[in-house]
Order: C-alpha cells, then sequence, then structure tokens
C-alpha cells in the first residue's frame, strides 16, 4: 500500500510551493526606522530607490497610492506605507486642488485626465478614486446640456470613458 509522498518527495513538493520572496526590502517589523527605508519626498509623490541592480529602480508613488510602475501592487507602495507608519514625512498636498465635489474628500492631480479642450485639471478622490472625477464631469456636461439645450450635445461616449476605468478599488 502506498502511503503518500516519501520525505524526499515532500521536501521537493514544499521546497516548489514556497515561494521564494523576491526581494526583501522590506522588513518584518513595523519598528523600523524611517531612515532605514528607500523612500524620499518627490514634489507631492514619494519617490523609492530599490537600488541599481532593481528594474525600475525608481518607483513614484502617488499619494493615492499608485505607483509609477503600473504594478498594482508594488513593493514600493508597500515601502511607502511603511515609511508613513514609522513616522516618515507626509508629501505635501498638491497646491489648489479643492475637495471632491461629490464626498468632499481630498483630491489628487492626475495629469492623464486633464481636459483638453475643456482645459480643466484631472484628478482623483482620496475616497472614490476616478469614479468621483467622472461623476462630476458627466453632472456637469449634464447641467451644461441643461442649460445650453440650443447646443449640439455631445455624446457622453465623448468622454472616452471604459468601463473598466470606472473600477477604480
Ligand atoms: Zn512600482
Ligand atoms: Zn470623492
Amino acid at each position: 500500500m502506498k502511503t503518500g509522498l516519501t520525505a524526499n518527495e515532500l521536501d521537493r513538493t514544499e521546497r516548489r510551493n514556497t515561494q521564494i520572496p523576491k526581494r526583501s526590502f522590506i522588513r518584518e517589523k513595523t519598528d523600523i526606522e524611517v531612515s532605514a527605508l528607500p523612500v524620499s519626498i518627490q514634489g507631492n509623490q514619494y519617490l523609492v530607490d530599490f537600488g541599481q541592480a532593481s528594474h525600475p529602480r525608481f518607483h513614484k508613488v502617488s499619494k493615492n497610492k499608485e505607483c509609477s510602475c503600473g504594478a498594482l501592487y508594488c513593493e514600493a507602495i508597500e515601502a511607502v506605507c511603511q515609511y508613513l507608519q514609522a513616522g516618515g514625512l507626509r508629501a505635501p498636498d498638491p497646491e489648489g486642488m479643492p475637495p471632491c465635489p461629490i464626498c468632499g474628500s481630498k483630491t489628487y492631480r492626475d495629469r492623464n485626465w486633464d481636459g483638453k479642450y475643456t482645459k480643466t485639471l484631472g484628478w482623483r478622490c482620496e475616497k472614490g478614486g476616478l469614479r468621483h472625477f467622472l461623476e462630476d464631469k458627466a453632472a456637469r456636461i449634464k447641467k451644461h446640456l441643461a442649460e445650453n439645450p440650443h447646443r449640439v450635445q455631445p455624446a457622453l461616449g465623448s468622454l472616452g470613458v471604459r468601463q473598466d476605468q470606472l473600477i477604480t478599488h
């Protein structure tokens, strides 16, 4: 009767299933010195330097916790969280950004959503993300249409919004 894996086989299986951590910049403990983390402030963002051996070496994490490298769960974002938990200085808020008109939370500049023709600034809401920006934009278009019924009505599709961009969190 076969009793299952031999010790040797088990060992091999386990090793295969154990994920080797990619990098070890992030320490487990929370009582880390701020200076031990590769995080600094650059403008309104956090600059994370993972050293020359890493590609990309520099990651810029925005205040709404998005990394410039595009990875959704980038280690740089984790590093910034730890940096803040350890008492690191917060990046200054972008100047002149009014609170979110939908929920009143803080907003952050998002240049990707600057209006090319309307000359309005793109932003994301701290709580509602891009969704609140788009809700506000749609509301403004509706209001504009209501106030200017004789103008040619732009189709809502001209917002250029894809469904997947509406899902923020
Ligand atoms: Zn990154
Ligand atoms: Zn909001």
